[in-house]
């Protein structure tokens, strides 16, 4: 039988995760997330027929992975498989979304009730079988709390779908187990296909001494970072390193951290996680936010590029500040007020000036090209790579790499391309 996998999404870019793998006539769904354009358009991934959907396995739930997926539920019922906190976490990511973006969704609430109806619920190294014809097993990807490498077993051929992946290990997740994949073709990301990040125990030196400077100095420092996983990564290490500070957070890190605590084995460091809420204070509503960012103090707030959300609010306030501070700690995405922060010093068109002190931090949740490099080595019997997930010049970067340094088969494919396995 003819096998073939499709790029649905995340061709020769980074999100919109889509990718089918199809069957003869059926198909296995690895992730069907979104993107975004410059106007925060939500774009949505190529469609494969619902019906013929045997399985959609969700590697995590970030909205780039599993934007789209109550699409696949207008007219069909597919199984879904995840773990426990990337079904939580999806319920409440997928409500937000509808809540900011249903004028451009073609699904409402009814197609979201029934994606997480038909949810089976996986643990990291299980295995599962789909129709008595194909064998799913998973593996920690170390990304955030939940994350999920796959391996389809087809029979006739081993797939494997990282994901979003790191090897690192962070305060809130392990890093990835890559120890007993085995497999013919392997789909990886390669975010950071080119290049390697800082030491991460340098990172967060500087970024805690940073910290104390400004804070001692009687200035407040602003944290834009996205709720899902950099907000609890930011909150852990300042309740190892500082729990003494005045530090508040705002958005929808208090559901989501909630959420993050109800499984507690898949959070490496999940009593800093737990202090962290106990001793730091919650931004409750507008009377306090119209306050907390006259303190001396830290404040964590939702969105991580300051698109929007509570940290728009407070970079407002603090930006003619010069004792005060914004440390950016994740990606800042071309188009993005917080890439026009860094590299214009300003967060909107013919905006004023920002006094406070900016820095970045690289505190990412992918790994670097060193780490995916490892991992692709770490795979028994490997055939070919497909990268996806990545800039057309990373993609290409990373694809000679892959060639040059272990001599496999490597290719980045785009939007629409199907590949025969
Ligand atoms: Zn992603
Ligand atoms: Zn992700």
């Amino acid at each position: 039988m003819a096998m073939k996998l499709k790029i649905l999404g995340a061709g020769r870019e980074v999100g919109r995760a889509a990718v089918a793998l199809e069957i003869g006539e059926e198909y296995i769904l690895f992730d069907y997330g979104v993107t975004f354009d410059e106007r925060d358009i939500p774009q949505l991934p190529l469609v494969v027929p619902p019906s013929r959907v045997k399985a959609l396995l969700v590697s995590h739930s970030h909205l780039d992975h599993i934007g789209a997926i109550p699409m696949l539920y207008i007219s069909a019922k597919p199984r879904a498989y995840a773990s426990y906190l990337t079904y939580r976490i999806s319920k409440v990511m997928l409500e937000d979304f509808l809540k900011l973006s249903s004028y451009y969704l073609p699904f409402e609430h009814v197609e979201l009730d029934a994606f997480l109806d038909n949810v089976s619920i996986l643990k990291y190294n299980s295995s599962v079988e789909i129709d008595k014809r194909y064998t799913v097993e998973t593996s920690n990807a170390g990304h955030i709390p939940g994350s999920m490498i796959f391996t389809v077993d087809t029979g006739r051929k081993r797939i494997i779908y990282t994901g979003d992946v790191n090897t690192i290990d962070t305060r809130l997740v392990a890093g990835a187990d890559t120890s007993r994949l085995e497999g013919d073709v392997l789909i990886i990301e390669g975010t950071y296909g080119d290049l390697d990040h800082p030491d991460r125990g340098d990172v967060e030196r500087q970024f805690i001494e940073s910290i104390k400077e400004v804070v001692e100095n009687g200035g407040t420092v602003l944290v834009p970072a996205f709720s899902l996983g950099r907000a609890q990564e930011i909150l852990a290490l300042l309740a190892e390193k500082v729990p003494y500070m005045d530090v508040k957070y705002d958005g929808m890190i208090k559901p989501i951290t909630e959420i993050m605590l109800e499984d507690k084995r898949n959070i490496r460091r999940s009593d800093l996680l737990e202090k962290a809420i106990e001793t730091f204070q919650p931004v409750r509503g507008w009377s306090e936010r119209r306050k907390v960012w006259r303190e001396p103090g830290v404040i964590v707030a939702s969105a991580g590029m300051l698109k929007g959300g509570p940290s728009l609010y407070y970079i407002k306030r603090l930006a003619s500040d010069k004792n005060s501070a914004v440390f950016l700690v994740s990606f800042q995405a071309p188009n993005t007020p917080g890439r026009m922060l860094l590299e214009e010093g300003t967060f909107m068109d013919k905006g004023p000036r920002v006094v406070a002190r900016v820095e970045w931090f690289d505190f990412s949740s992918h790994a670097g090209v060193s780490g995916l490099l490892e991992i692709v080595k770490s795979v028994k019997n490997l055939e070919r790579v497909i990268v996806i997930h990545s800039d057309s010049d990373t993609a290409d970067r990373f694809v000679s790499r892959i060639r040059e340094e272990l001599g496999l088969e490597a290719y980045a494919p785009s939007m629409g391309e199907s590949i025969d396995i």
